[in-house]
């Protein structure tokens, strides 16, 4: 089962949509514009996207860059019109994976958006990072941008939180050490919120983990302090 979301202003082909990949065993959620898309898409977790190329308010292509900059690796599968090529070419430029001329035959559509999420699965497209987080819940990140989600919540972590969360589950079971998580903070560069240890000193690190841990609270995620060699990541069950 997936989350998708789907955008696209003609009420019966949302709807037919949503109805098709709902079939195929999928929480679907629809927005009718681009703002209302936005609004969700800072809410909501989803796996992968189908977008309208035409729509009102804010564009189809508007709207893709604007995902593409924020959620990183989502699939995303455009929807465009039969003359439309040079949608379609803008489109696939801006970042979609895949797209689809109308009108379309729904069984394809659902054939490739299966192809899509199977694909995003492999590490290799820069697939999301994952353990069991307990209570059925997964914890996810994405892969390059600072942004990780427990279940379909997001979860609101700053970059080094995120590169220190990332290192953690990529080695779950396996000792991280003070090491391995500096040579990782050395790349980030963002800000860190007023009050924050500066990455270097002495006790940044334990300040990092309290708060991850603190983060993670709700789920049965452990971090264990493994005595002078650093820290451990047990996924939940
Ligand atoms: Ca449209």
């Amino acid at each position: 089962m997936a989350n998708l979301l789907i955008v696209e202003d003609d009420t019966l082909l949302r709807e037919a949509l949503a109805e098709q990949l709902a079939l195929g065993n999928h929480q679907v959620v629809v927005a009718e514009g681009g703002i209302g898309a936005q609004q969700i898409l800072e809410r909501q977790r989803f796996d992968a996207m189908v977008l309208d190329l035409g729509l009102p308010t804010i564009d189809g292509i508007a709207l893709l860059k604007w995902t593409r900059q924020r959620y990183g690796a989502m699939p995303i599968m455009i929807l465009t019109a039969r003359d439309g090529i040079d949608d379609r070419v803008q489109g696939l430029n801006a970042g979609a994976d895949d797209y689809l001329t109308k009108p379309f035959d729904m069984k394809e559509l659902q054939a490739r958006i299966e192809a899509l999420l199977r694909r995003a699965r492999l590490p290799a497209f820069g697939g999301t990072l994952q353990i069991p987080a307990g209570h059925g819940k997964m914890l996810r990140l994405d892969p390059q941008l600072p942004l990780a989600w427990m279940g379909d919540e997001m979860l609101e972590v700053t970059q080094r939180e995120w590169s220190l969360l990332s290192l953690l589950v990529a080695r779950a079971g396996q000792v991280v050490s003070r090491e391995d998580v500096m040579a990782v903070w050395q790349n980030d560069t963002s800000p860190e919120p007023a009050g924050s240890p500066a990455a270097a000193g002495s006790n940044a690190l334990e300040v990092y983990i309290h708060r991850l841990r603190r983060k993670l609270s709700a789920s049965t995620i452990q971090i264990r302090n493994v005595r002078g060699l650093g820290y451990t990541l047990t996924p939940g069950e």
